[in-house]
């Protein structure tokens, strides 16, 4: 081959250093290489095909095809395109010098930023030269789709490269060989290859063929002697990914099954959104809210970002509104540039712009559903409650756009509106949202509440508390759980003051906290509530939150409670009439605890003291 040698060279001077920054650039990202590669392949194709398309070029057939082949004994992995090749000037032109300075540009700005800070500029092409992040020489055997002869160019990992002519390639395209280096063995693993594979290019627009050489291709099923046609002899991509599809061609089947295939979770996602932004967004994709089944569970959304179709990233925060990292599904955006720094992303006017669509996109789907599907929004609401609640909470437009289609959830199984509360409250609540945080435990203030005609909402999550500071502070109005205020609750009933009283239940409570008031309730049965003030006991949960979460230490401060005695009940009014008997002492010390134990579970001691003194209560009583 020494014969027909056309070039020589070398990296210049400036670009000396190069290859060693290749090799161990982005450390933990080498395998962008192979998606690299693979896309410069279906570059070639897509070349051709519009050459082809524009009547340039004549007599080629249509049968595009990508092959990637894993030699284990000759140590190499090859990438071979059928596409438009190169010649030897072309060789000389795009891979001696636009490569490379592509490479120096890239490796310059980038050389003194943390890549692991920065992980994200791994995620955009180095280009060819990142075959030298695994290999110690690679071979790039062309054949121009024109008449011009093979060349060949061999590189070695110092930057040395020799260039050949007339080499012998029957076919029209180019073979990428990478000498895979030896401590880069990893990349001879047949799995890690194909996983690379599955990762970067299941959606690249050329097939792409998967091959083991040396090793005979066999299927493993079973076709009664036809010719096999099942998975084995498949591209490893899907040329045609469905976010490309019009909206309107898609069924309900191909959404389920790309979101299966894509995410192999094979719980059937809540509903899509498909996007299909034109000109000059221009950026598809398709949104997926997936079922979550716990608070927490829905932080592991995926939304996966391609470039024309290369996979590029996960949950590249910058671009997609990080409330919608919580979602699954895929955007490709080919607007995006190349090469992109975490900054450049983050100032990007088109960054942004797309990010505010995507919000547009995701509120009108939303409101569409409570207007024209709104049984099956009720039914989604509990599934989907935390996004919007959060979504919400970070981003005003969201908030704005989706506003009228916030549901509440009611202690009685219904659904309602915010503003469809607020409408029915204007009687005997107005602009007060009456909320529990546990049905069960506060089942004796919401059947109170209840029987006034008032009606309560759920709100057991951590997130409500902020969902609620943002209702009362756009809305002007407030919320107020169900313990915290006994005003609607007030009856006609006359009222009456018992200073002994008061002080009997003050002292049998052992809480020096604890204020008594007396009311007139329009529950007769009801001896005694407790409340304790909304602004005390939020401050109080927003404490045990940021201690769960090691953020600071809970001081267990007990918050100031009031205990409503109710002078309409003839309990009440009987031990009002004998205040300071011994027995108003015990029964006072019993009613305190039943009022406790309706808001609230009792600890050790108090249930042990409760416990025996309601037996010895029995014990007098038979
Ligand atoms: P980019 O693909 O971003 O242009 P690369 O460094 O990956 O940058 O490649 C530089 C150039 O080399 C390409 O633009 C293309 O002209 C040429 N090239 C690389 N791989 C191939 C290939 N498989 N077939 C034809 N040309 C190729």
């Amino acid at each position: 081959m020494s014969d027909n040698i056309k070039n020589k060279g070398g990296i210049s001077v400036e670009t000396e250093h190069i290859f060693p920054i290749i090799k161990k650039w982005l450390y933990s990202e080498k395998e962008i290489f192979l998606r690299e590669i693979v896309s410069n392949a279906s570059d070639a194709v897509t070349k051709l095909k519009r050459l082809i398309s524009l009547g340039k070029v004549k007599g080629i057939d249509g049968d595009f095809k990508i092959y990637v082949k894993l030699n284990k004994n000759e140590k190499t992995l090859t990438v071979s395109d059928n596409g438009i090749g190169m010649s030897l000037d072309e060789v000389n032109k795009y891979i001696c010098q636009i490569a490379l300075s592509g490479a120096l540009d890239f490796i310059k700005e980038y050389e003194n930023e943390d890549s692991a800070q920065n992980g994200i500029i791994g995620h955009f092409g180095l280009g060819f030269y990142s075959a030298f992040m695994v290999s110690d020489t690679v071979d790039v055997i062309t054949k121009s789709y024109t008449d011009a002869p093979a060349v060949k160019w061999v590189c070695n990992e110092a930057g040395e490269y020799e260039i050949f002519e007339d080499v012998e390639k029957a076919n029209r395209g180019t073979d990428v060989v990478m000498h895979i280096s030896d401590n880069e063995a990893e990349f001879l693993a047949e799995d890690k290859i194909r996983s690379i594979l599955n990762k970067y290019c299941s959606f690249m627009p050329v097939e792409i063929y998967y091959e083991v050489e040396g090793e005979e291709k066999k299927c493993e099923h079973n076709h009664d002697g036809e010719e096999c046609d099942c998975d084995c002899n498949k591209p490893i991509n899907d040329v045609n990914p469905l976010w490309k599809k019009l909206p309107s061609e898609c069924t309900d089947e191909e959404y389920k099954d790309f979101y299966n295939k894509v995410f192999t979770d094979f719980k059937e996602p809540l509903f899509h959104i498909h996007i299909n932004a034109d000109y000059p967004l221009n950026f598809k994709g398709i949104l997926y809210f997936p079922k979550i089944n716990h608070e927490y569970d829905s932080l592991e959304g995926q939304v996966k970002l391609y470039y024309n179709q290369v996979f590029v990233a996960d949950n590249i925060k910058e671009v997609i509104p990080e409330f919608m990292l919580m979602l699954k599904g895929a955007l490709d955006c080919p607007e995006l540039p190349l090469n992109v720094s975490r900054s450049y992303l983050q100032n990007s006017a088109y960054v942004a712009k797309m990010s505010a669509h995507i919000v547009k996109k995701v509120a009108d789907k939303l409101n569409s559903m409570f207007n024209t599907e709104r049984e099956k929004y009720e039914k989604l609401w509990n599934d989907i409650k935390l996004f919007v609640e959060y979504g919400c909470i970070r981003d005003r437009k969201f908030y704005e756009r989706v506003k009228g289609s916030l549901m509440l959830a009611l202690s009685d199984g219904r659904y309602v509106t915010v503003d469809e509360y607020l409408e029915k409250a204007k009687e005997k609540n107005e602009n007060t949202v009456y909320y529990a945080t546990d049905k069960t435990v506060q089942a004796q203030y919401i059947s109170l509440f209840a029987a006034r005609g008032i009606e309560i909402a759920l709100l057991d999550k951590v997130i409500d508390t902020s969902f609620m500071g943002l209702l009362e502070s756009e809305k002007n109005i407030k919320f107020v759980r169900v313990d915290a205020d006994i005003e609607a609750l007030k009856g006609d009933g006359e009222s009456f003051e018992n200073d002994i009283l008061a002080n009997v239940f003050k002292t049998v409570s052992k809480n020096d906290k604890l204020s008594v008031k007396f009311e007139a309730l329009a529950d007769v049965k009801t001896p005694a509530l407790l409340n304790i003030s909304e602004e005390a006991r939020r401050m109080d949960d927003m404490m045990k939150f940021y201690a769960a979460n090691g953020a600071m230490e809970y001081t267990n401060i007990p918050v100031e409670s009031t205990l409503v005695l109710n002078t309409q009940s003839p309990l009440v009014k009987k031990m009002a009439d004998d205040a300071d008997s011994e027995k108003t002492k015990i029964v006072a010390h019993q009613v305190y605890m039943l009022a406790l134990l309706t808001q609230r579970q009792l600890n050790a001691d108090e249930l042990q003291e409760f416990l025996s003194d309601s037996f010895k209560l029995l014990e007098d009583n038979i």
